[in-house]
């Protein structure tokens, strides 16, 4: 099997897969319980949260656990409309969100918000002028992601927050860092808000991470018992936080030499495919090495990902995570329907070896030449 797929989701890492089993085995108690095994739970618990703010430079408190990044996004999202409403309803994102944020969006506009959609260059860079035209007084939040899922595009969120904040400083900057974080460095000190989930870096599914500076307050949505944490109340997955705990500390760990191994492998796989005439290669000077897309010329995308398929091969046609038939991000890049009607992503891990992009590159051509009716 070749495994290019890596963000849509990870394999679990071992040493991970090994802390989650050990967890629910020696700490099933419920943190929220005022007995012994509640408070071995807990203080384990708060030990890895410990570890993850120290990992981000960041307060405990500012960690809340969510069961994923689209349930990490809607708590920030609506959590901040919410509690903001009385004093605007004016909200922005850009065009190169995941859907999870453009459905939340969608929902607030049914209550009344009004939802701006700040520009990019054609390098899928945030447009600063626009970004800067659009912000109003009643504008509570905007919302850029980090990294963009499909094209791998990394926005300058220092620079972001400034504008936002020279602009309106009490609109508040969410990051959806869920294609970022493990891949490329990040600060949660350039933002008020951020998103993230521990099967991106090869933790388990079912965990994730709103990030909430201490300054910022937002509303609850949802409702329950429990005292851990009022966003997110009810049984605290202790197994699951201490599991992306370990996850957080090892993707964090040898981001830039990973970065550049993932870089050639990247540059080989676009030497080998930029040959073929029905072939663009979807690639900015801002697209991290993880994330290669591409578009196809006059062959469907899903019977390419088929065809791949035969050879064990696994990649994604759009984001895993959307039906949409265009692709969005390629559209506000490079406001092309053509080339956003067909795109293939595969991506990138240190886990990826030579001898597999080697083979990657071997069947793509085979494929390819069948579907396109080329003959050697
Ligand atoms: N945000 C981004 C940028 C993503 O790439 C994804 C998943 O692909 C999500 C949010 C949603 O993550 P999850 O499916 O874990 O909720």
């Amino acid at each position: 099997m070749i495994y290019l797929d890596y963000s849509a989701t990870t394999p679990i890492g071992f040493e991970v897969l090994d802390t989650y089993n050990k967890t629910s085995k020696d700490f099933f108690g419920n943190p929220n319980s005022l007995h012994e095994l509640g408070v071995k739970s807990k203080n384990l618990m708060n030990s890895a949260t410990k570890q993850i703010a120290e990992i981000f430079n960041i307060n405990e408190s500012e960690i809340t656990y969510t069961d994923g990044a689209t349930m990490a996004n809607n708590l920030a999202l609506m959590g901040v409309a919410m509690h903001e409403h009385k004093r605007g309803k004016h909200i922005i994102v850009s065009k190169l969100e995941h859907p999870s944020i453009y459905a939340i969006c969608t929902h607030l506009e049914t209550l009344g918000f009004e939802i701006s959609y700040v520009g990019n260059d054609e390098e899928g860079l945030i447009d600063f002028d626009d970004l800067k035209k659009l912000i109003r007084e009643d504008t509570i939040l905007v919302s850029i992601c980090a990294v963009n899922s499909e094209l791998g595009i990394r926005q300058p969120l220092k620079m972001i927050r400034q504008i936002i904040k020279k602009e309106n400083p009490n609109t508040i900057f969410h990051s959806d860092m869920t294609q970022a974080v493990g891949k490329v460095s990040v600060s949660m000190h350039d933002v008020d808000l951020a998103t993230f989930t521990a099967h991106k870096i090869y933790g388990p599914k079912g965990i994730g991470v709103l990030y909430k500076n201490n300054n910022i307050l937002i509303s609850p949505i949802l409702f329950g018992s429990g005292k851990t944490n009022m966003l997110n109340p009810g049984t605290p997955a202790v197994p699951l936080i201490v599991a992306l705990s370990k996850a957080v500390r090892l993707a964090t760990t040898d981001i830039e030499k990973r970065e550049r191994f993932i870089e050639r492998l990247n540059l080989k796989i676009v030497d080998a495919l930029k040959k073929y005439s029905g072939v663009m290669i979807n690639k900015t000077k801002y697209s991290i090495p993880h994330i290669l897309n591409i578009s196809l010329r006059n062959i469907k995308a899903e019977t390419f990902l088929h065809a791949l398929e035969e050879f064990e091969v696994y990649v994604s046609s759009n984001t895993a995570c959307s039906s949409a038939t265009l692709s969005s991000s390629v559209m506000a890049v490079y406001n092309d329907k053509v080339r956003a009607s067909s795109t293939l992503r595969i991506s990138l891990s240190h886990l990826t070896t030579t001898d597999e992009v080697n083979k990657f590159i071997s069947y793509f051509d085979q494929i390819y030449r069948k579907l396109s009716g080329l003959h050697n």
